[in-house]
């Protein structure tokens, strides 16, 4: 039942949100809304983890959405999925009630981005630097939700591998597998030399470190040759990409005339941060909309036709204006004319990027991963880091308590997800069988 579920009980089954940052879900939970969207808007190319799981636990995820609405108090829900998933859709629609809507969008990025979720949805824009909150939306991704409407501690996580592999597919792994099992599952790399973008293409991180472990916002792996163009701009020095923007960029403006934030009417213009390039000394007020980049990376990897870096340059000038203290001046913002035309359709990126050669599929495989030995990471979340509660050599179980957050601060209960004995701890609680 709804009712019987209090915000306390999604810290301690370690609910964070199961993307981005890992926003412990029991704060939004806390607040009073109007609305709770559900983001199933997944536009990163090459990732199917949202509509595999809303497939095959679509009960669970409608019930993790009434938790949310019966604790928030919002009177609706809504449901922002792409318009192209039909069967989904009417799985959706046969089984949701008449105060959750479908808002139904288009197969553009970044669609999931939140501020343009909530303005598609509801027509609000949210503030410069605010929240959905701001204007009574509570968002949620689908894997939160799932977690939430199963009302039980994660222990597990789904994600996509795609990209140079095998078989794509979508597999529930338990916390902690390495990346380079993960891969294995989906019939191993299909090249040489492997790397790998960690939660997709556009605004993921680059990893080679196949060791590496699955945490509770991995929501993808995608598998690129080393010299595939994605991880060539990657990895790509700070030093180099500064000296070429600063050379080549011609101000033509196209990455501040294609910026999602920008076209929701935010004071964010790519293009001037690139002009601050220009300068040793750039006066932070100058630069002070590039606090409300949200690193999509749509500029970079789209809309600069001399493959130029304004993301960069808007993550360099963030931090300056952090370090001057410089405020924006809040204002009313209103959308762009042409937002609506504006769009930047997912075929066309993943053609530009280079990834029309891998297959655009990731099946959920229908059995649970097993492994030996998992690497679970005491910060997985926002927030301060989980503090041990086992110690090695002890024997634990699969969803048995093994770090919690103190009292009064930021995060969420971490679990073991395989039986087992704890056999190291530092930043990371290792777990052998
Ligand atoms: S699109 Fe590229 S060249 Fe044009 S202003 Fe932006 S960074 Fe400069
Ligand atoms: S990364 Fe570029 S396109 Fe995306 S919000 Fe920032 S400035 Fe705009």
């Amino acid at each position: 039942m709804a009712a019987d579920i209090k915000p306390e009980d999604m810290r301690s089954w370690g609910i964070v949100g199961a993307g981005g940052a890992g926003f412990p879900t029991e704060v939004k939970a806390r607040s009073q809304a109007e609305m709770v969207i559900v983001n199933a808007a997944e536009c990163e190319p090459l990732l199917h983890k949202d509509k595999e799981l809303l497939k095959a636990c679509s009960d669970d995820m409608f019930s993790g959405l009434r938790i949310m609405m019966k604790l928030t108090g919002a009177k609706k829900g809504a449901i922002g999925i792409k318009e192209k998933y039909s069967d989904v859709i009417d799985l959706l629609n046969n089984k949701k009630d008449k105060d959750i809507d479908l808002c139904l969008l288009g197969d553009f990025y970044p669609a999931g981005d939140e501020f343009v979720l909530v303005y598609l949805v509801t027509g609000k824009v949210i503030p410069p630097g605010g929240l959905p909150i701001n204007v009574g939306c509570v968002v949620n991704n689908v894997e939160t939700l799932v977690n939430l409407g199963r009302k039980r501690v994660v222990t597990h996580k789904y994600l996509t591998v795609a990209g140079a592999v095998k078989n794509p597919v979508t597999l529930c792994v338990p916390l902690g597998i390495s990346f380079g099992e993960c891969i294995e599952k989906a019939g191993g790399a299909t090249v040489d030399n492997p790397a790998a973008l960690v939660g997709g293409v556009m605004m993921g991180t680059f990893t080679d470190d196949f060791n590496a472990p699955v945490t509770k916002t991995t929501g993808g792996l995608i598998v690129l040759p080393r010299d595939h163009n994605l991880i060539r701009r990657y990895t790509m020095k700070l030093e180099h990409r500064n000296r070429i923007g600063r050379s080549a960029c011609d101000q033509c403006s196209f990455c501040t005339e294609l910026c999602p934030r920008y076209l929701l009417g935010h004071p964010i213009q790519p293009h001037i941060a690139m002009r601050a390039l220009g300068f040793s000394s750039a006066d932070p007020a100058m630069v002070v909309g590039t606090l409300f980049c949200c690193e999509c990376n749509l500029c970079t990897l789209w809309s600069c036709p001399e493959d130029l870096d304004p993301r960069q340059a808007c993550i360099n000038s963030k931090a300056q204006v952090r370090e001057a203290g410089v405020k924006w001046n809040p204002r009313e913002v209103k959308p762009h004319p042409l937002a609506n035309e504006r769009r930047t359709p997912v075929k066309r990126l993943i053609k530009r990027l280079n990834l029309s050669g891998f297959a655009n599929k990731g099946p959920l495989q229908d059995c649970i991963i097993d492994t030996t030995r998992v690497v679970i990471p005491l910060k997985q979340h926002f927030g301060v880091p989980a503090e041990p509660t086992v110690k090695t050599g002890d024997h634990v179980k699969a969803g048995d308590v093994i770090a919690t957050v103190p009292e009064g601060k930021l995060g969420a209960n971490i679990h073991a997800s395989i039986d087992g004995k704890i056999a190291a701890i530092n930043s990371a609680i290792v777990i052998e069988k």
